[in-house]
């Protein structure tokens, strides 16, 4: 089959064997007569899926029994509400801010209460993640808010702020299961699936069980409150079936290639490629600080807008896809999410050094 090879930030690149085992289920799933995507959300094979992938989500995550796992629909983007509706029990929150995607919760977090950002680094162009060492949480703060791999400007977490007695939320939607974590540092963790393990239209909350209760700000409508949504186990109403099943198989897929410590092996792996030939190559120049590297999104640049144009054009042409910067970032972005082969990265690497030894002068 000729691919190319998708470096979108998402919806993005998904493992070729789940995709060719939802082709072989389309039809007929498992001998039901029907494809997932035209059963009863309250079907008993449906009711497997779903139970089949937070059961090995919870495994490939290590998620403890008192967290909830919830498929939501909405995107990363409502959880920028949702959080605040539920969660800001005194009007009050600490924000992080390190990129467009922190700023869009911040705004949003804005409309329910008092906002308070105590770290930024958009002073450098979101090119680093500020110094954790001393952060003055507020008192009255319900949580502390951070996006922990930032899709647009390639920076990550390597550490977590110490956030005392305050429960801390993450953003996890371009990093999700790229790497071990540990729920238990976290109150609440989401993730919009298209990047990093599905398709669009589901995002995974893993939420405390204590912060689950019917105390949220006055006017929140039921769809938004995360208590309907775990007593129903999902299923309050239709949930996205056939995203819910395809990310049941990324999970599988990750168990298979050893689970979370093994992919970030992979991931680091893959990601050093790209980086070490940025460092190396006199054209191109990746664009976010090294100590603060994603292994995730890769961006970089030539330092010329029309060579930068040529290039993601002659990449495009070349089978390699979507390698073009976010819109208000410019430049070039390689996403190399779980799913991108490393042939993928060495071959790209390989026509960045050819199109450097064209371009150079
Ligand atoms: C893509 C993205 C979002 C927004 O997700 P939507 O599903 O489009 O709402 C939020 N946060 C991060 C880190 C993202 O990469």
């Amino acid at each position: 089959m000729a691919k190319v090879y998708n470096f979108s930030a998402g919806p993005a690149v998904l493992p070729e064997e789940v995709l060719r085992e939802a082709a072989e289920e389309m039809l007929d799933y498992r001998g039901s007569g029907m494809s997932v995507m035209e059963m009863s959300h309250r079907s008993k094979a449906f009711k497997e899926i779903a139970a089949e992938a937070e059961k090995t989500l919870r495994e490939v995550m290590n998620i403890p029994n008192h967290y909830k796992v919830l498929f939501l629909q909405g995107g990363g983007s409502q959880q920028f509400a949702m959080i605040p509706m539920n969660l800001m029990k005194n009007r009050a929150a600490d924000y992080i801010n390190t990129g467009q995607w922190s700023k869009k919760a911040i705004e949003e977090a804005k409309l329910f209460g008092k906002v308070n950002v105590i770290a930024s680094s958009e002073d450098e162009n979101y090119s680093y993640i500020p110094d954790l060492g001393n952060l003055s949480i507020s008192q009255d703060a319900d949580y502390v808010y951070i996006c922990h791999n930032n899709t647009i400007y390639g920076t990550k977490y390597t550490e977590i702020p110490g956030t005392g007695d305050k429960i801390l939320v993450a953003d996890m939607s371009s990093d999700f299961m790229s790497e071990p974590v540990d729920v238990t540092k976290y109150g609440l963790i989401f993730a919009g699936a298209q990047k990093n393990i599905g398709p669009a239209g589901v995002v995974v909350v893993i939420i405390r069980g204590d912060l689950i209760n019917n105390n949220v700000l006055p006017g929140t409508p039921t769809m938004l409150r995360y208590k309907v949504h775990a007593d129903n186990h999902s299923l309050y109403n239709t949930p996205p079936t056939y995203g819910i099943y395809i990310c049941g198989k990324v999970f599988k897929w990750i168990a298979a290639k050893g689970g979370l410590r093994a992919m970030k092996k992979i991931n680091e792996e893959k990601a050093a490629i790209l980086y070490d030939y940025l460092d190396s190559n006199l054209l191109f120049r990746g664009t976010a600080v090294k100590k603060d590297r994603s292994l995730m999104n890769v961006p970089f640049v030539t330092g010329s807008e029309e060579l930068d144009a040529k290039f993601i054009r002659e990449a495009k042409a070349a089978g390699f896809d979507n390698l073009s910067g976010h819109n208000t970032a410019g430049g070039m972005r390689a996403s190399i999410y779980n799913a991108m082969p490393m042939e993928g990265v060495k071959a790209l690497v390989e026509f960045m050094e050819k199109f450097e030894a064209e371009n150079l002068k």
